[in-house]
């Protein structure tokens, strides 16, 4: 069957791949999908700042309307903040109309659970199956869906966040942060976070603008050269970056260094799994060995998932984890919400430095240090699963293995470092991770791993 979803929400450019008629049908599937355990349900839809985001959430509100849901319209916010009101709300649904960090000419759609966390894949096969049989469920005249606004949402998020940390010791500090919106959905709740928890700030691409004049969405570190030379020329303790959809927030610290994301969710782990003297925490088996290292050494415990937030925010869930997150800025509170947050990150980052008193470059410092290099290679599709088979077999043999993980792909442990070879969910490739202590055997290793991934491709 036609995969719609992919690893967050279905995504598209728009009137192109991602138009109203997929909008409206998505949304007449995903009533009649709800339908089938509530004869009313209760829906809750937001949107990020770009250009086709009426168009989208229109066509959306029309599809789960017709089916008989009741759709309250929460406005253009971050993704984490519409995930926390589905939960404290108690919403049946919510629906997020974006496209993260895409580029300005795509749009996207998310679906949210319950309870905060983003749809499992059998909920979004058993839309996608409505969708393609289009056997909706329409409501009688009578009993089509009603329409409202609501704009509470933000201030319940702020809110929640200054609740659930230490606001007084933060404050206490004064913290100057520059931050970087990167004209996204941040923009609507970050700085009013910051002045709850008073800092100075320092603003950077913080109005909202689908078209993303400031920089490029992705906070990646060619993005983020004004923020990296801004925190040092502005005095402040550290800066922050936000990607469209402010689920995930990247960090430079005080000397305008680019902290790799890896090491600040260690650092935040190894604080956390401190205060809990221990703990379980959850994280893909693409995050580097430096976070085990800290939460082993306080008597923590790591579990590795497959990639995929929603994956390691259910794995969280269901193990009571205290921390966890994604080598790529998300990080996920569980006492606050089950899912990547970049407003939480940042609160969180300001409790951290306000009771540990010292600057974000010696934190980051204490992390262990370990070169990752990163690949991939064109596989067709129809190959992944025999390259993977082979892979598995040939390394029974490879005497640098010491031991075989299977959670996603595989991965080889080695005495030094490991290596992931691993057929990407969404695009024809094969993907390469390595890491050693050092960056020269790190890129030897990936190119031989890389060419080994190669060669089996040609002979399947
Ligand atoms: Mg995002």
């Amino acid at each position: 069957m036609t995969r719609l979803f992919g690893t967050n929400g279905i995504r598209g450019v728009v009137n192109n791949d991602m138009n109203c008629e997929l909008a409206m049908g998505i949304g007449k599937a995903w009533g009649t999908y709800l339908k089938r355990t509530n004869p009313r349900p209760h829906c809750v839809i937001g949107y990020d700042v770009r250009l086709s985001n009426h168009m989208l959430k229109s066509a959306m509100v029309a599809g789960l309307l017709s089916t008989g849901c009741d759709v309250v319209d929460a406005g253009l916010l971050p993704t984490p903040t519409l995930q926390y009101t589905v939960k404290e709300k108690q919403f049946n649904a919510d629906i997020v109309i974006t496209a993260s960090h895409n580029p300005p000419q795509f749009n996207g759609i998310k679906g949210i659970a319950y309870d905060g966390t983003e749809l499992s894949k059998d909920v979004e096969e058993a839309i996608e199956t409505i969708y393609f049989s289009g056997s909706y469920a329409l409501a009688e005249w009578r009993n089509v869906g009603r329409f409202s606004t609501w704009d509470g949402a933000i201030d319940l998020y702020i809110q929640g966040i200054v609740s659930t940390i230490d606001v007084a010791r933060i404050k206490h500090r004064r913290f100057h942060v520059v931050l970087d919106c990167g004209n996204g959905a941040g923009c609507l709740t970050t700085p009013l976070l910051l002045q709850k928890l008073g800092c100075t700030v320092t603003r950077l691409n913080c109005e909202p603008d689908g078209r993303f004049p400031g920089r490029h969405s992705e906070p990646i570190p060619g993005n983020l050269t004004a923020l990296m030379k801004t925190v040092p020329e502005a005095g402040a303790f550290f800066g922050v970056g936000l990607d469209g959809d402010a689920d995930i927030s990247i960090f430079i610290d005080e000397n305008g260094k680019y902290l790799w994301e890896d090491k600040t969710l260690a650092l935040v782990g190894n604080h956390i799994t401190k205060e809990n003297k221990g703990g379980v925490t959850v994280t893909p088996v693409t995050t580097s060995t430096c976070f085990e290292d800290v939460i082993r050494r306080n008597k923590g415990t790591v579990i590795y998932t497959k990639v995929g937030s929603p994956i390691v925010a259910r794995v969280m869930k269901e193990r009571h984890a205290v921390f966890g997150g994604e080598e790529n800025g998300g990080l996920i509170f569980p006492q606050f919400q089950y899912c990547r947050d970049s407003g939480m990150s940042l609160a969180k980052m300001l409790e951290i430095l306000a009771k540990e008193n010292r600057p974000l470059s010696e934190l980051i410092a204490e992390i262990p240090a370990y070169e990752m290099y990163k690949t991939k290679i064109v596989c067709p599709n129809e190959k992944k699963e025999f390259v993977l088979n082979q892979l598995v077999e040939q390394m029974k043999t490879d005497h640098a293995v010491v031991s075989t993980d299977k959670t996603d792909g595989v991965k080889l442990l080695m005495k030094d470092g490991w290596v992931l070879m691993r057929p990407s969910g969404t695009e024809p490739m094969f993907r390469v991770y390595v890491e050693a202590k050092e960056k020269k055997q790190a890129e030897q290793m990936a190119m031989f791993y890389k060419n080994l991934v190669g060669s089996l491709i040609e002979s399947g």
